[in-house]
């Protein structure tokens, strides 16, 4: 549209309204006929950018019916010329979709179960993520905010093996439009060691961008095992970094912002080498650990500060209760400080019960039980679980201490020997149908070595 407003001036040269026959408008910039015209150059640059915003124009601003859709140029002009003069000089709307924290939170619930808390700081944690990139898909005037920058919260959850960490990252992975990579922080080293460098944390997320640096650089990293470059006294290893504060330091870096240096092909830098050059203020990072050790910090902490006791009498922290670590217990933990105000979104995950691992097996979209109901099905063999079964299982699981990824080990297990028999025998078998029982799979743990009673279940 073109407007006369008085205070409002051109984009580009900064010509005053009232001195130009008109301003055209377009998402809240202004521009002049005499710029319109020179800019054609750079507009047709700056083609590929605009697309995106086309693309997430609201219909009423798209232009007329009929018009030819393969003249670039045309459309830029048309998106001025067609824009709805009401158009909102304040506009702030997103160039991607913000999903909103419950519908990244619903989303999760479909495969993870559980870690509640987790999933809603999760949820809030990737939503402002989109914020500070795309901006709010409400209409607020944020004009009193133009000068401030929301930085980022990177994560950190702390959570027990097999409690969910790595699932509810990759599960992230499925629903989000930004790059996403996962980093095993045991595979880094400071430069000089043997082992990697850190910048292949930042290689892996440009792969996942598909080796789109400016698409990476809004991603997000999960980097699994960082506890596991604590500084540790009993760190004896001589090819690694022996104190781990080294990783630690260069971590650091790349979760502040900077220009880091990555080798396109990976592995250890090389003088002379071409890199790749990526800015890391707007990547998200989010760390995970188990933190082995962690709650005997926390518990002597709190202790020492006479937390939990109740009228004298010592009902100090509960071995269910979830705590929060302070940055002290982090530090003591073999945390440098500056990782650790790096990462100020805190998260415990807790140990899953009985109960979560019996729903674990039966209730997600591509459980456990049912993969395995397909693949004996795929043999013939109509394979049920009774309800006992499936807990004797959980409590298995429970004893071995690996949460819910001992489930699948459970269930290998117990199938191991029918799965041998009955994939071995050849055409077409008459169907066959096999229940697990709980005595069946009790009576398995405690003797894994005789030969398996479901084997005669079903005639084998
Ligand atoms: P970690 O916390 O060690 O990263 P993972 O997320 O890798 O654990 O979990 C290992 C496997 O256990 C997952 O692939 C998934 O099948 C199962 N699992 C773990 N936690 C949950 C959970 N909360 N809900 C559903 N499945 C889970």
């Amino acid at each position: 549209m073109s407007t006369k407003n008085k205070n409002r001036r051109c984009s580009f040269c900064g010509i005053p309204s009232e001195r130009v026959s008109a301003l055209f408008q377009l998402h809240g910039e202004y521009i002049c006929p005499h710029c319109l015209e020179e800019q054609k150059n750079v507009l047709k640059s700056a083609l590929d950018s605009i697309e995106v915003i086309q693309a997430q124009l609201p219909s009423k601003n798209k232009k007329p019916a009929g018009k030819s859709r393969t003249d670039p140029e045309q459309d830029i002009l048309d998106e001025i010329l067609f824009a709805d003069p009401d158009e909102d000089v304040n506009d702030t709307s997103p160039v991607k979709e913000v999903p909103t924290p419950k519908e990244i939170h619903d989303f999760l619930n479909y495969y993870v179960v559980g870690q509640e808390r987790t999933k809603r700081v999760i949820s809030v944690a990737v939503h402002n993520h989109y914020k500070r990139l795309f901006g709010s898909n409400k209409n607020i005037d944020l004009k009193e905010f133009e000068d401030v920058e929301v930085e980022k919260s990177n994560i950190l959850l702390v959570g027990p093996t097999g409690s969910g960490k790595t699932l509810i990252a990759r599960t992230l992975a499925k629903m989000l439009d930004v790059p996403f990579s996962i980093s095993d922080a045991t595979t880094l080293t400071e430069a000089g060691y043997v082992g990697e460098d850190v910048e292949n944390v930042l290689l892996n997320l440009i792969q996942a961008a598909d080796m789109d640096v400016e698409q990476a650089q809004m991603g997000i990293i999960f980097i699994d095992e960082i506890d596991k470059i604590g500084r540790r006294v009993d760190n004896v290893s001589i090819t690694r970094d022996v104190s781990g504060e080294g990783v630690q330091q260069a971590l650091l870096k790349i979760f502040e912002g900077t220009v880091a240096h990555v080798p396109p092909t990976g592995g250890r830098k090389h003088p002379h080498q071409e890199y790749l050059e990526i800015d890391t203020k707007d990547i998200l990072f989010i760390c995970g650990g188990a933190f082995v050790g962690l709650d005997s910090i926390m518990q002597r902490r709190a202790a020492n500060k006479h937390f939990g006791f109740a009228g004298g009498t010592e009902t100090l922290v509960q071995e269910k209760e979830i705590l929060r670590p302070e940055p002290e217990d982090l530090i003591q933990f073999g945390l440098i400080p500056e990782f650790v105000g790096r990462l100020p979104v805190v998260s415990v995950l807790s140990t899953l019960t009985e109960e979560d691992l019996v729903h674990i097996l039966t209730k997600p979209r591509n459980c456990l039980t049912l993969q395995y109901r397909k693949l004996f099905a795929m043999e013939g063999i109509d394979l049920r679980f009774k309800d006992d079964a499936i807990s004797a299982m959980a409590v298995e699981a429970l004893k071995r201490k690996t949460g819910a990824r001992g489930l699948r080990t459970i269930m290998e297990e117990l199938m191991i020997d029918v799965m041998y028999e009955a994939a071995s025998e050849k055409g077409d078998q008459k169907k066959r149908k096999l229940t697990l029982t709980g005595d069946l799979v009790r009576s398995h743990f405690e003797d894994s070595q005789k030969q398996t009673p479901l084997l005669s279940q079903i005639g084998m």
